[in-house]
């Protein structure tokens, strides 16, 4: 028996970034960034004003106030996108727009709504402080500043930040193409009932949606039978499109159990009993000429779906260059008592919700019910995993439990 974190290891250590391709920017959301890119420009580009209001000089406007008004004259509108360069004179003002460039000599805007709003001549009953309601030049954004890091995963915000520097393409890491491979001669595809001994192969819908949910392409094949030579040829037909490989079922210690079987002559191919459950059997190599990664995952859907979270997921989100730490652990206060199997680190199936109370917000965790690695109906509820140590045999209510979210936290009322 291998701890989880050998198995993670052996994982983490095989599978690389995948080699980087180029992008245009808005084709890029959701695929992470393969270079480090520096602004060639300055944000704020120009120097320009923040309110719709008058560009003036601040000390023209010293003594202005309610009771003593200052009228100064308008001498030019200017508007977003003008491209002229105006210099202002002591005693004048310039009508401006939020986003115009500032003219010359000008180094305050008075917002229009401390003024009448004259167009040819303004009075303005405040003052005003130097700089205020104006946008320096680079304030943002310096020429030669690193705007966004290689790693970096592209969303929105990034985005618009690399557009803004002037940037039509990037580098990225490709998103890893992924074939899910169910196998087992009970199962039967999704949309049917199944009839008395068949099994919906639930499993490969569920692998699929977990690997699209990391942002990641996946392919299902459907099920394949326990026969070895069919299996061996989905196999052998898919390395060559795919940068991975999930398979489920046949990897215990069953008389049907092939997966083991065929995969086990591949020298690459290392088959473990990992200390935890569930998700005890595992299976780990690379295969083919391109070395594809492939996870030969439990049969039971539950131990399938730990087995991604815990060795799959960080594995994908290496592959597609996400570097950064992702997955930030929840401490919660167990709701009640459970058991833990001795010598294996548990993955209990927990709700994980937000408590209000006098000293702040509180998370506690409590089981979604059934534990066996069967059971569907919990794994649908739950919205993390509960990591509780091998060496922990009883969890005790008020007890410090770590939890993996795999769902947004609920907000008890
Ligand atoms: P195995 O790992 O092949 O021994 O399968 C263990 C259990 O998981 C059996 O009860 C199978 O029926 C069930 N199982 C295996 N593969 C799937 C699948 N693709 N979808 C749903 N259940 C499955
Ligand atoms: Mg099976």
């Amino acid at each position: 028996m291998i701890t989880v974190q050998e198995h993670l290891s052996r994982i983490v250590d095989t599978v690389q970034r995948l080699p980087s391709i180029h992008l245009d920017l808005l084709d890029a959301q959701g695929y992470v960034l393969a270079q480090d890119v520096t602004s060639e420009v300055f944000l704020p580009g120009f120097r320009n004003s923040a309110m719709d209001g008058y560009a003036v000089l601040a000390a023209d406007l010293m003594d202005a106030s309610d009771a003593a008004p200052v009228t100064l004259p308008v001498v030019h509108d200017i508007a977003a996108g003008s491209t002229q360069v105006m210099t202002l004179s002591a005693g004048q003002s310039m009508r401006i727009m939020t986003g115009a460039p500032m003219p010359d000599g000008a180094d305050a805007v008075v917002p229009v709504e401390l003024t009448d709003g004259g167009t040819t001549n303004v009075i303005v009953s405040a003052s005003v402080a130097v700089g205020r309601h104006v946008r320096p030049a680079g304030q943002d954004v310096a020429a030669g500043d690193r705007v966004i890091s290689d790693g970096t995963r592209l969303g929105p915000r990034q985005i618009a930040l690399l557009a803004a520097v002037g940037t039509g393409q990037v580098r990225v890491t490709p998103k890893p193409r992924v074939v899910v491979i169910s196998t087992g001669d009970e199962l039967v595809e999704p949309g049917t009932r199944p009839g008395f001994g068949q099994v919906v192969d639930s499993n490969g819908l569920m692998l699929t949606a977990a690997v699209r949910a990391l942002d990641c392409i996946a392919f299902g094949v459907g099920c394949v039978p326990d026969d070895a030579g069919r299996f061996l040829s989905t196999i052998q037909s898919q390395l060559a499109l795919v940068d991975a490989v999930i398979t489920t079922g046949g990897v215990s210690m069953g008389a049907y159990d092939m997966v083991k079987e065929v995969l086990s002559s591949v020298a690459t191919m290392r088959f473990d009993r990992v200390a935890m459950q569930p998700g005890m059997p595992q299976g780990f190599g690379v295969l083919g000429q391109h070395k594809i990664p492939v996870f030969t995952l439990p049969g039971n859907p539950v131990s399938a779906m730990v087995s991604f979270e815990v060795f799959v997921a960080p594995a994908l989100r290496l592959m597609a260059g996400r570097l950064q730490q992702e997955t930030s652990m929840v401490t919660a206060m167990a709701a009640h008592d459970w058991n833990a199997p001795e010598g294996k680190v548990q993955f209990a199936r927990v709700v994980l919700s937000r408590i209000p109370t006098h000293d702040g917000p509180v998370h506690t965790v409590a089981l979604a019910g059934l534990q066996g690695s069967h059971a569907l109906g919990s794994l649908a509820r739950s919205n993390a995993l509960a990591v509780i140590p091998a060496d922990v045999t009883s969890v005790r209510a008020g007890d410090q439990v770590s939890c993996i979210p795999l769902a947004p936290v609920l907000e008890a009322s």
